[in-house]
């Protein structure tokens, strides 16, 4: 339902939690940050109001990081429960994905990634995103290249974020019938399925396109369309108060 990314020099969880925050007029059932530090990637999740997530970081604190992505979900796929609350992990729990949407296809993607090994964790068309980005980073070493290939397989409406311990200056975003705005600012950087969630740090927006890959970093924006030819997008500045 909501959906916020960050890279840059602010605690990363203060930023993605203040921008779910600012999402939570859209409704929602739960609610998940995943924070990257020191080569390492920790999640939490709990069904609820964001105070129960609140709470739950309060009791088990997250180490502190400069990359970050949230959600706040409304099940499509799954009940509301702690498990099926984004965001997705891998099994060796180096990547992590959130998303707003439908994975029409999941249930033939599950079955395939069963068979490989995979042991799914949740009952949501969202976790085989996690699983399949782990697969093609393995191969491919970079995470905007593995988004773009995963992307090529899924079918249905999608706004996907996910960050990868392995590359922990990077947050990566795609979309598909489902909105994504990346918001511009001086080192850092803000990814939203809503300009409201960043409205208070940047007003520099960039819109991204249908069927569009954005690699996010502190100093750079890179935007290309499924199979890497770069695209173009359209960039504005947010004049209205959010
Ligand atoms: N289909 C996904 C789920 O049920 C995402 C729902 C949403 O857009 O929040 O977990």
């Amino acid at each position: 339902c909501g959906i916020v990314g960050y890279v840059g020099g602010q605690s990363a969880l203060d930023v993605v939690i203040a921008g779910l925050k600012r999402l939570e007029y859209r409704g929602y059932d739960s609610a998940g940050v995943a924070v990257l530090s020191d080569g390492g990637l920790a999640t939490a999740k709990k069904a609820g109001k964001l105070a129960n997530l609140g709470k739950e970081l309060a009791d088990r604190p997250l180490p502190d990081g400069r990359t970050g992505i949230g959600h706040t979900r409304w099940a499509t796929h799954g009940g509301p429960t702690d498990a099926n609350a984004h965001p997705h992990i891998d099994n060796a729990g180096r990547v992590a994905v959130v998303h707003n949407g439908i994975i029409e296809n999941f249930a033939v993607l599950r079955a395939e990634l069963t068979e490989r090994g995979h042991t799914l964790a949740s009952e949501t068309d969202t976790e085989v995103v996690a699983h399949l980005l782990a697969e093609e980073f393995s191969s491919r070493g970079d995470l905007g290249e593995a988004m773009r290939y995963v992307c090529r397989r899924l079918e249905g409406a999608f706004t996907l974020v996910a960050a990868h311990a392995d590359e922990p200056d990077v947050v990566v975003g795609a979309r598909r019938n489902s909105p994504l705005v990346v918001g511009v600012g001086d080192g850092e950087a803000f990814l939203a399925s809503d300009v409201a969630a960043f409205i208070e740090h940047t007003r520099d927006a960039v819109e991204l396109g249908q069927d569009q890959v954005v690699e996010l970093r502190r100093d750079s924006v890179t935007v290309t369309d499924f199979h890497g030819a770069p695209a173009a997008v359209r960039e504005y500045h947010v004049d209205w108060d959010a």
